[in-house]
């Protein structure tokens, strides 16, 4: 037996494993990694891939960034958890340096993405009915449709995708979906019961997709008129993926709540946070709310870091940079087996020909080329490697690609 074949062997092994005793929420592809640097990975057999999913942007950094490393390491050896029932000597410097990178007065630590939604869905309802006034339990939020915010009872509960959603119910009220991309739908769905506007900047999980130039403007313009409170879930948007810190930065746009999530936790632990000004924020006192984990000391550290590598603007740079290649290089596919594609800083959706086969099967074609990806819906694949990839790791993506097209064309 060659080497190969029996590393192969090595790799069905643990795919058994996993399939025999972990639960069936996900269909991975069938590689099995144990090791990470940088924009690469590696498998049990010893083969690398270059990671273009990047842990659906929670590598913003890349695998093992030194500085993420380090502090983990430090802290790792000095304190990790004390629980929110005392105070330690690095949730202060955290909340402040994380709350001036995003403009806002305060932030509240969580741990997971849908908990940071969560956590911004009570916010809003509480501020409508202590500050904006709206009737007992009557709150509505406005969401937009297509949209992952998470996967509790509450966010599916205004999920549009039925595999999210059926079978969970019964669902949460309170909220109202309207198209993305239309503002003036946000305006007509508005009404004396409604707290707030909920939308990613750009959608990720739905394929990438970029509302027309001026929406982001024109929410904020028809929440300030209302009075209602325009919440971003940048947990995918945010941190430097699209070229700006954050999405909303693009048209200028300040939500009076941001929900951060997946690159906070530097790749290494999940660190989420919602921020808002104290007008808001203040109304959660003590016993309201809260996590056991949310804002430990080994997230604190971990999150802090991250801040300081976006502080420079160095990321942000490079993926403005790097995604402007990565569109250049993508045009040049359309008509050769892409239909389509969006792209914001590096992060693209790309349609394929449906002909050619689905998202999954260009996904399986990748991975024997050495790329890893995801696709979205049915023939939506997105690309969304981390910001520390280089200019010729880009070509060797597109250039795979492009082998997978035809390797698909038969
Ligand atoms: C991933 C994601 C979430 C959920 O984050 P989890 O950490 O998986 O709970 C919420 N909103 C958006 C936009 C996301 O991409």
């Amino acid at each position: 037996m060659t080497t190969e074949t029996m590393a192969s062997v090595a790799s069905s092994g643990y795919i058994a494993l996993d399939e025999t005793y972990a639960a069936h929420t996900y269909h991975p592809l069938p590689v099995v990694l144990s090791e990470g640097d940088g924009a690469w990975v590696t498998d049990v057999d010893g083969r690398r891939y270059l990671d273009c999913l990047a842990g659906y942007s929670a590598l913003n950094f890349g695998h093992g960034h030194p500085v993420i490393v380090a502090a983990a390491r430090e802290q790792l050896g000095r304190l990790t958890l004390t629980s929110r029932a005392f105070h330690h000597d690095l949730l202060g410097e955290f909340a402040r340096d994380l709350a001036e990178l995003a403009g806002f007065e305060a932030m509240l630590p969580m741990n997971s993405g849908a908990e940071g939604v969560e956590t911004a869905v009570k916010l809003a309802r509480k501020w409508g009915y202590e500050v904006k006034g709206v009737e007992p339990d009557r709150a509505t939020i406005v969401v937009a449709r297509n949209n992952f915010h998470g996967r509790t009872v509450s966010i599916v509960s205004f999920s549009s995708d039925p595999d999210a959603k059926r079978n969970f119910g019964p669902y949460t009220p309170g909220f109202r979906t309207v198209d993305f991309g239309d503002a003036q739908a946000i305006a007509e769905a508005i009404d004396d019961t409604t707290v707030a506007v909920l939308i990613e900047p750009i959608q990720g999980e739905a394929g990438v997709i970029i509302p027309p130039d001026g929406y982001l403007r024109a929410v904020r313009d028809i929440c300030t008129r209302a009075g209602v409170l325009f919440m971003a879930d940048e947990i995918q948007s945010g941190l430097g993926r699209t070229g700006r810190t954050f999405a909303c930065d693009h048209e200028g746009v300040r939500p009076d709540v941001l929900i951060l999530g997946k690159a906070l936790g530097g790749g290494v632990l999940p660190v989420s946070a919602v921020l808002a000004d104290w007008s808001v924020m203040s109304v959660f006192k003590p016993g309201e709310h809260g996590s056991t984990f949310g804002g430990n000391p080994l997230a604190c550290a971990v999150g802090r870091a991250v801040v300081g590598l976006l502080s420079t603007g160095e990321f942000q740079e490079r993926a403005t940079i790097l995604g402007a290649h990565l569109a250049e290089r993508l045009e040049g596919l359309v008509g050769r087996g892409v239909v389509d594609f969006r792209c914001r800083g590096l992060w693209a959706g790309v349609d394929i020909d449906p002909a050619l086969g689905t998202g999954r099967a260009v996904c399986e074609a990748l991975l024997r080329r050495g790329v890893l990806a995801k696709d979205t819906h049915g023939s939506t694949i997105r690309l969304a490697p981390p910001l520390v990839v280089t200019s010729s790791d880009i070509d060797l993506a597109v250039d795979a690609l492009a082998g997978a097209l035809q390797d698909l064309a038969g």
